[in-house]
C-alpha cells in the first residue's frame, strides 16, 4: 500500500518466495542460509515459510515423501496459529505433491484450499501460483474447462512479470493438458503463445516445455519444426545440465525421426538417450527409451530385435510401476500418519477439556472460553450471560440413597444443561466441580437471559426424577451475571454470579437470582428495568 512502511522481514520473505519462480537453486540457497542465520528455537511463521520453500524445491528434486511430512506438520502449526498465508502455501505444495503421486482427489482438495485461504493482500505471483496449482489439479481430474479458466486467471495475474518463469510453466502445463486431451487446436494455440513469449522476453524455453512444444507439433504433422525445437537436447553439455528434460526430449526426437523414416538418426538419438538416462539413473526415461527402441527395430523390419526390446521395456516398466507404487505408498502413508497423529492429539485435547462423569466441559475449558468470549464482546461481539447452577441439598441424595444415585442425578442434570446451552449459538454447559455447574449463553438481552435461566430452573425441578431418586425432589439454585453490565473480566462475572447464587440459597433455594432481583419460578421482567 502506498505510504505504509513494509516490514523488512516480509519484504525479504517475499523475495525468497519469488526466487522460487526465478531460480530454484538460488531460492534453496537463500532459504537455507536464512534458516541457518535464525538458528534453533522458535521463529514462528517466518522460519516455516522458509521451510516450505525448501520443501517445495526438494519435492521438485524428487524427494516428495520427506517434503509431504514436513509440509503437513507446518500446516498443522499454521492452522493452530491462524496463519492464513502460510496455510495457503502449505496447501499449494501439498496439492503439487499429490498431483505428482497421482492422488487426484487429494490434489484437488489441497489446491482448492490453497486458493480459498489466499489473503487479499497476497502478491499477484502467489495468487497465480495457487491458480496454476488448481488448474493442474482440475486438468488431471478431467475438468478441462475449469482448468482452462484457472490457467487464464493465473496468466493474467503475472502478465506483466517478465522476471519469473511462472508464465512459461503455466503455458506449458496448459499446452500439455490440451495435448493429453487430444485438443490439437487448443494445444497449438498455447504452444504458439509460449514461443511468442520467449521471443518477446528473449528468454529460453526450458527443456520440458520444448518437449511439450515438439509433441504438439508432432501430432499436428509439423515434423521439421518439432525436430528444430529438440536439437539442443543432442548437445552433451545441455544433456548433463538438464538430464531429466533432455532425456524426455530425446525420446520425442527419436520418435520424430522414426515417423520421418530417418531410422539411422532415430537410432543415434535413442542410443544417446539410453546412455544419458542410465548415467543419471533416470529409470522412467530409460524405460521410455526401451519402448522407442522397440518401435525403431520394428520400423526396420527387425521383428526379433523389436520383440526383445519390447520384453525389455515391459520388465523395466513393471519395475518402474512397482517402485512408483512404493514411493506413492510411502508418501501417502507418511502424510496419513501425520494427519492421524493430529486427530489423536485433538481427541486428547478434547478429552482433557471434558468432565468424565457428565461429558460436559470442565473448568479448564471454561477458563479458556470465557476469556475468549469476553474478548470478542469487548471487540464488538455479542454480550454474554452466565449462570452458576448449584444443586440443592445434594448431600441428602448421596446420604439417603447412594453415591451412585447421586452420580446418575449429576449426569441427568448435565443432559438438561446441554439442551439449555444448545438453544443458543455458541452456548456452553460445563461442570465446575461437585454439584456445581455453569451455563454461558452469548447474545441475549437481559430479559431473554432471565427467561432462559428461569426455564432451566423449572426444567430441573419439573423433571421426572422418580425413576432415579423415588420421592426425593431435585432442584437447583441459580445465580446470574451479565457482561458487560456486571463486568468485562471472567473473574468479575464469576464472582457476581456466585454472590447471587448464595442469595438464592439463603432465600429458600429452587430459584434464580438475576442482578439485584430475586424471583420465584414466575419471571418478573418488569422489575428488570429498575436495574
Ligand atoms: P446446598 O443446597 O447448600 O448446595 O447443599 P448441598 O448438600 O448441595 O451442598 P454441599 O456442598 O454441602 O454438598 C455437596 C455434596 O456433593 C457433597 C459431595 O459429597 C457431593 N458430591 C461432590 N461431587 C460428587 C460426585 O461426583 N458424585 C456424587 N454422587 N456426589 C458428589
Ligand atoms: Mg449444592
Ligand atoms: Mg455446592
Amino acid at each position: 500500500m502506498a505510504g505504509t512502511q513494509a516490514d523488512p522481514t516480509d519484504v525479504r520473505l517475499a523475495r525468497v518466495e519469488r526466487q522460487f519462480w526465478i531460480d530454484r537453486n538460488v531460492a534453496l540457497e537463500s532459504a537455507e542460509a536464512w534458516l541457518a542465520e535464525l538458528g534453533d528455537g522458535e521463529h514462528g511463521a517466518t522460519a516455516r515459510r522458509l521451510r516450505v520453500v525448501v520443501a517445495a524445491v526438494r519435492m521438485d528434486r524428487g524427494d516428495p515423501s520427506q517434503s509431504a511430512v514436513e509440509v503437513q506438520e507446518i500446516l498443522s502449526w499454521a492452522e493452530q496459529h491462524g496463519e492464513l498465508a502460510l496455510q495457503s502455501r502449505c496447501h499449494d505444495v501439498l496439492g503439487s505433491i499429490f498431483e505428482l503421486v497421482g492422488d487426484r482427489a487429494l490434489a484437488l482438495e489441497h489446491a482448492v484450499a490453497a486458493n480459498d485461504l489466499l489473503e487479499d493482500s497476497e502478491v499477484p505471483l502467489m495468487r497465480a501460483a495457487a491458480r496454476k496449482c488448481l488448474a493442474d489439479a482440475l486438468g488431471s481430474a478431467g475438468s478441462l474447462d475449469e482448468a482452462r479458466r484457472r490457467y487464464a486467471d493465473a496468466l493474467r495475474l503475472v502478465i506483466d512479470d517478465p522476471e519469473t518463469m511462472i508464465r512459461y510453466n503455466i503455458l506449458n502445463n496448459l499446452a500439455y493438458t490440451e495435448y493429453l486431451a487430444h485438443n490439437q487446436a487448443e494445444a497449438l494455440a498455447a504452444v504458439e503463445q509460449l514461443i511468442c513469449l520467449s521471443e518477446v522476453g528473449d528468454r529460453q524455453i526450458g527443456m520440458y516445455a520444448l518437449d511439450t512444444v515438439a509433441r504438439v507439433y508432432l501430432t499436428a504433422g509439423r515434423l521439421d519444426e518439432a525436430e528444430q525445437k529438440l536439437l539442443p537436447a543432442m548437445d552433451p553439455a545441455v544433456g548433463d545440465l538438464h538430464p531429466d528434460g533432455s532425456t524426455a526430449a530425446l525420446v520425442t526426437l527419436a520418435e520424430i525421426y522414426r515417423t520421418q523414416g530417418k531410422l539411422e538418426q532415430a537410432q543415434t538419438v535413442i542410443d544417446r538417450c539410453r546412455d544419458l538416462s542410465q548415467r543419471h539413473g533416470l529409470i522412467r526415461w530409460s524405460t521410455e527409451a526401451a519402448r522407442e527402441q522397440a518401435e525403431i527395430h520394428a520400423a526396420n523390419g527387425d521383428f526379433r530385435a523389436a520383440f526383445e526390446a519390447y520384453r525389455d521395456f515391459h520388465e523395466q516398466s513393471e519395475a518402474l510401476g512397482a517402485s512408483e507404487d512404493k514411493s506413492r505408498g510411502r508418501i501417502l502413508e507418511a502424510v496419513f500418519q501425520t494427519a492421524e497423529a493430529r486427530r489423536e492429539s485433538e481427541r486428547y485435547r478434547e478429552l482433557a477439556e471434558r468432565d468424565p462423569l457428565t461429558g460436559l466441559h470442565n473448568r479448564r475449558f471454561v477458563d479458556e472460553r470465557l476469556g475468549v468470549a469476553l474478548l470478542r464482546m469487548r471487540e464488538g461481539g455479542p454480550t454474554l450471560a452466565i449462570a452458576m447452577v448449584d444443586l440443592d441439598h445434594f448431600k441428602r441424595i448421596n446420604d439417603t440413597l447412594s453415591h451412585e444415585v447421586g452420580d446418575s442425578v449429576l449426569r441427568e442434570v448435565g443432559r438438561l444443561l446441554i439442551d439449555a446451552a444448545a438453544s443458543v449459538t455458541d452456548g456452553i454447559a460445563a461442570r465446575l466441580g461437585g454439584e456445581e455447574f455453569l451455563l454461558a449463553l452469548p447474545g441475549l438481552e437481559a430479559g431473554e437471559a432471565q427467561l432462559h435461566f428461569e426455564a432451566v430452573c423449572r426444567a430441573i425441578a419439573d423433571h421426572d426424577w422418580s425413576p432415579i431418586t423415588g420421592s426425593l425432589p431435585v432442584t437447583a439454585s441459580i445465580g446470574v451475571a451479565l457482561a458487560p453490565a456486571d463486568g468485562q473480566q471472567s473473574s468479575d462475572l464469576l464472582r457476581a454470579a456466585d454472590v447471587r447464587l448464595y442469595v438464592a440459597k439463603r432465600d429458600g433455594r429452587n430459584r434464580v437470582v438475576h442482578a439485584a432481583v430475586v424471583s420465584t419460578p414466575a419471571p418478573v421482567p418488569d422489575l428488570l428495568e429498575a436495574r
